[in-house]
């Protein structure tokens, strides 16, 4: 029940609000009790024999039986894609090419609630952030990338672009479609053909995605979809018929990707991880910031490679921005990812939540204060409340290492260089938030911050249009825009 506070002679006027629970229906969704492996336009039985159910992170429910592929299935799912580059897809004329991207993009609109309610049951994820932000987002990568498919010569003029080959493309749990459409998009605009491997927590996305292909009548062989865990990815990763490789996971993954593709000839881009650093200069508008703030932080429970986990406030408007941001957190509902109420779902797996913990204890031990707002959790599945430490070292662990969980570091600062010097002060290099009525201020942050992507008063903002990569640790090469096509075509040089 709502409180209702009393005023004299006036009827009786709710304070607070409490949401009634809101749940997305998931009977849109049809799972298959098992899925084989997608090659050729076909389904297929791992090699192996053997599955592993996909389990929902808000009660552990076991949702569908997943395959893992195994060497020879990788290699048969490469020679397929290999077969169906030379077979005709690279030759497509490229406005035949686009008319499949454009498919695909409308079939992921008309299908986006059942993707949406898919997406936050295998992943976790609030149904409100699948729903507006995971598909449209999706969408508009097959969009966008279709529009290019037939301008490549305009897009890179006197360059005589030409497709590579087969894309090897591993992705990640935190946006599997999202990453998927990332991925795929860009290598087809180009005219290769691919084999993709999802996260083995979260690969139900990817597995309907084959629906879709069907749908849209792509040519067998063009996309094939390995489910599997790290040793797929690894498989796939030494193919000697894979052309180029687009890795998006941790940076230690990353590493050793790197070492085994040296030498190879292979293409290769490397999405990996961050700590971002969102400054907060005093001329900021605060509320806004705080906004910013908090969906930098705890959107997708912070499972985001580009989260602003590091706050460095200044320290003259430290303390009001501590109070609002303590009170905004306080209204965050932590839940069930059905629920479209929900702001913060469920910890992707229970490895990750163990993670989070153990980052979480280094934090107290190390000396930082923990603040978490009064919340109840369910008893059920992995879940893990909004934090926020304060007291922070730049040496302790939860101000250099990535959480990949809905935990703050705040620092303090008092000038410009300070904030820089820093925000620099970490091995990786991929986004940054600054927030300021400065628009000079801006722009010589944005110069002087290292970080491939840099948002100025707002923060996690995407579009297809707009490149997005690392420097240092958070790897290297862009996706999205057109430096996203590069990587996926040979030149004349
Ligand atoms: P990984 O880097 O292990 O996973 C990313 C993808 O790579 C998955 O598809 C994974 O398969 C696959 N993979 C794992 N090992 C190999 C390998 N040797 N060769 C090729 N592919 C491989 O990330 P984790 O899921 O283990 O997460 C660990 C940490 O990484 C997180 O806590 C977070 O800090 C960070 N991370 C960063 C991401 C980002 O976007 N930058 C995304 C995800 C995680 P499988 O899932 O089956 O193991």
């Amino acid at each position: 029940m709502a409180e209702v506070e009393k005023r004299q002679d006036r009827s009786p006027v709710p304070s607070a609000f409490e949401y009634a629970s809101a749940p997305e229906s998931r009977d849109i969704v049809r799972l298959e009790e098992r899925y084989g492996l997608f090659v050729g336009g076909e389904w297929m039985a791992p090699s192996s024999g053997e599955h592993a159910p996909s389990v929902a992170p808000r009660d552990e429910e076991p949702l569908a039986e997943v395959a893992y592929a195994g060497p020879e299935d990788v290699d048969l799912a490469v020679g397929t894609a290999r077969d169906a580059f030379a077979d005709g897809w690279s030759d497509l004329p490229s406005s035949e090419r686009a008319k499949y991207l454009f498919r695909i993009a409308r079939v992921l609109q008309e299908r986006s609630r059942e993707f949406a309610v898919l997406e936050s049951l295998d992943g976790g994820k609030p149904i409100r952030e699948s729903r507006d932000v995971d598909l449209p987002l999706a969408a508009a990568h097959f969009f966008y990338y279709a529009g290019w498919a037939d301008k490549l010569e305009y897009a890179f003029p006197n360059r005589r672009p030409r497709p590579i080959g087969v894309a090897g493309q591993i992705i990640p749990w935190n946006f599997p479609l999202l990453m998927l459409s990332w991925k795929i998009a860009p290598a087809l605009a180009a005219g290769n053909t691919v084999v993709l491997k999802p996260a083995e927590s979260t690969p139900l996305t990817a597995l309907l995605f084959c629906d879709v292909l069907r749908q849209a009548e792509l040519p067998a062989g063009v996309v094939n979809i390995v489910t599997g865990d790290g040793r797929a990815g690894a498989e796939l990763v030494k193919h000697p018929g894979v052309d180029k490789i687009a890795f998006t996971g941790s940076t230690e993954v990353g590493k050793e990707i790197m070492r085994l593709v040296a030498g190879t000839g292979k293409k290769l881009t490397l999405e990996l991880g961050g700590k971002a650093a969102n400054v907060i200069f005093d001329d900021a508008p605060l509320d806004q910031a705080v906004e910013g703030i908090i969906n930098g932080i705890y959107f997708n429970q912070g499972h985001v490679c580009c989260a602003g986990s590091r706050l460095f406030v200044q320290e003259s408007v430290y303390e009001e921005v501590l109070a609002k941001l303590k009170r905004r957190m306080g209204t965050l509902r932590v839940g069930d990812p059905l629920d479209k109420n929900t702001d913060v779902g469920a910890i992707n797996s229970r490895e990750q939540l163990e993670r989070i913990k153990e980052l979480v204890a280094s934090g107290e031990e190390e000396g930082a204060e923990i603040y978490q707002p009064p919340c109840r959790l369910p008893e059920k599945g992995w879940w893990f409340p909004p934090t926020v430490f304060t007291n922070v070292a730049q040496s302790y662990r939860i101000a250099q290492e990535e959480i990949f969980g809905p935990v703050l570091s705040v620092l303090t600062f008092r000038t410009p260089d300070e904030a820089v010097e820093k925000a620099n002060n970490t091995p990786y290099g991929l986004s940054a938030g600054v927030w300021t009525e400065k628009g000079s201020r801006i722009l010589s942050m944005a110069q002087r911050l290292r970080a491939g992507v840099i948002w100025a008063n707002t923060y996690n903002r995407f579009d297809p249009t707009s490149p997005f990569g690392g420097y240092q640790e958070s790897g290297f090469g862009r996706e999205g825009g057109l430096h996203g096509l590069g990587p996926y075509l040979e030149f004349d040089e």
